[in-house]
């Protein structure tokens, strides 16, 4: 897929440029001619990546990126901007309004093409996380955008890899005041140190005397503790190709000697929000999943989860040859908990109810909230025998035990009625629940707080 870039100028000439340099390396280019025009595009999201020149009559470029970058709906659009103004405070200005990078006039081809390059393919990954991320925001869960938005970039935990202590430690000197800094020294051990540190981003310096910089940012991009961790890199001088190489490795931003401290700060913020920021998003994905197969109340799996999963585990008990029993509990006569002591009483007994069934059970034993008062519990590799043991503890362990209500003023009785099924050979997930729950009727019928085994 390829990356769709907006170039914003105010000099006709000047877009003109840079649309022919896009296009030539198969980048869909969109212009704009001003602020307004360009923030229209952004919030219509038919842009990946925006270029902004800096200096424009009505609002500036640095206004404009202020914009892009505190609108959720924008916010994740990487800001290149294009400046005459080469001065680490202009570069500050713009880092403090949130672009993700600079390229200064006149701008060669290659710098351009690497930074396009690079920032295009982390707004891809981005993307994909967003779009999952989707549903979660739809069913309520915390803003990753809104977060971010608030976020400061501070207080992170920062690795510096250099091996030249004197540069290392004017580096977490100056990065002392926001952030947490470590200093490896022994570039060898630098993967380990990373991979153990649960850091938020290392910086590595590029000239290192003894070992390949780029092979670590490598091996940092491809460990799977360290996938994630951004990666500042620090050049001497001018040595262009090894830093393109590095942005193409996925190095992700880049400082040259001798560093501004202003200019660090401001470039260690942005990657560490970034990095925050995808964490949120995944965060979230997680959490939608996890949401979608468990009961909000009891913290069980839910019913579809369950009916999906007993299917696969009855196929693998038939094809290993082992045995599966199911259990069907039900609250004995859960309408008069509610009745006489209200519906929340009713929620606490059903949250209470669910605790005690998880102490009971081992963690292959799948525990699902079936409907109402009605739950499932799935042995796998277990017999009726060392079920209906099982059963009749849980069994004892509700009825022996009163029931916390109201918080904790009230204690009330409870009792349950489980009914068992252990798999045949001619058993599907339909069957086996339907015989299950049959016991469980009689279990009813015979009087409640009892176990009865399906008897096939
Ligand atoms: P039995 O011993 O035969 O099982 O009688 P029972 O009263 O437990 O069974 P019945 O099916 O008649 O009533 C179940 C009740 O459970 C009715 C329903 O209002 C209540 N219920 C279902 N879901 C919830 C819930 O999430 N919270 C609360 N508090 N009550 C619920
Ligand atoms: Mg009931
Ligand atoms: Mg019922």
């Amino acid at each position: 897929m390829t990356a769709r870039v907006l170039v914003v100028d105010d000099v006709p000439a000047n877009v003109k440029l840079l649309e022919a340099r896009l296009s030539a390396e198969y980048f869909d280019v969109l212009t704009a001619m001003n602020g307004a025009e360009a923030l229209a595009i952004c919030d219509k999201a038919e842009c990946d990546i925006v270029l902004l020149d800096v200096m424009m009559p009505d609002m500036d470029g640095f206004e404009v990126c202020r914009r892009i970058k505190s609108n959720p709906a924008t916010h994740h659009i990487p800001v290149v901007m294009v400046t005459a103004l080469d001065h680490p405070s202009d570069r500050v200005r713009g880092l403090d309004a949130g672009a993700d990078d600079f390229l200064t006039k006149p701008v060669s081809d290659v710098a351009l093409i690497a930074r396009v390059r690079s920032l295009a393919r982390l707004k891809m990954m981005t993307d994909e996380l967003r779009m999952r991320a989707l549903t979660s925001r739809e069913i309520g869960l915390g803003s990753a955008e809104n977060d971010t938005i608030a976020d400061a970039g501070r207080g992170g935990r920062i690795l510096i890899v250099d091996d030249r202590a004197s540069s290392a430690e004017r580096l977490a000197a100056m990065l002392a005041a926001e952030h947490t800094a470590d200093v490896e020294l022994n570039p060898s051990d630098a993967l380990f140190h990373a991979a153990e540190g649960n850091y938020d981003l290392i910086v590595v310096s590029l000239a290192l005397q003894n070992h390949d910089a780029l092979r670590l940012c490598s091996q940092i991009r491809s460990l799977e503790r360290t996938r994630n961790v951004p990666v500042l890199a620090v050049c001497d001088g001018e040595d262009n190709a090894r830093l393109i190489r590095g942005l193409e490795i996925g190095v992700n931003d880049y400082l040259m000697r001798p560093i501004d401290r202003n200019e660090l700060s401001a470039r260690v913020r942005t990657q560490i929000r970034k990095k925050r920021y995808t964490e949120r998003l995944r965060d979230n994905v997680q959490q939608s999943i996890e949401m979608a197969i468990t009961d909000a109340l009891t913290g069980l799996y839910n019913r579809r989860y369950m009916e999906t999963h007993l299917s696969s585990l009855v196929e693998q008990a038939v094809s290993r040859g082992k045995p599966l029993t199911v259990l069907v509990l039900d609250i004995d006569f859960f309408k008069s908990i509610n009745d006489t002591h209200g519906h929340d009483a009713g929620d606490d007994v059903l949250r209470e109810f669910a605790t005690r069934v998880r102490k009971s059970i081992r963690g292959i034993d799948l525990a699902c909230r079936y409907g109402g008062e009605e739950f499932v519990i799935v042995m796998p590799e277990t017999d009726m025998g060392v079920a209906a043991i099982v059963a009749e503890r849980l069994r004892r362990r509700i009825a022996s035990e009163s029931f916390a209500i109201g918080n904790g003023t009230r204690a009330i009785e409870v009792t349950i009625s489980i009914g068992l099924a252990t798999l045949d050979a001619d058993d599907n997930a339909g069957t086996i629940l339907k015989r299950a729950d049959q016991a469980l009727y009689r279990a009813k019928r015979d009087g409640r707080n009892r176990v009865v085994a399906d008897a096939a």
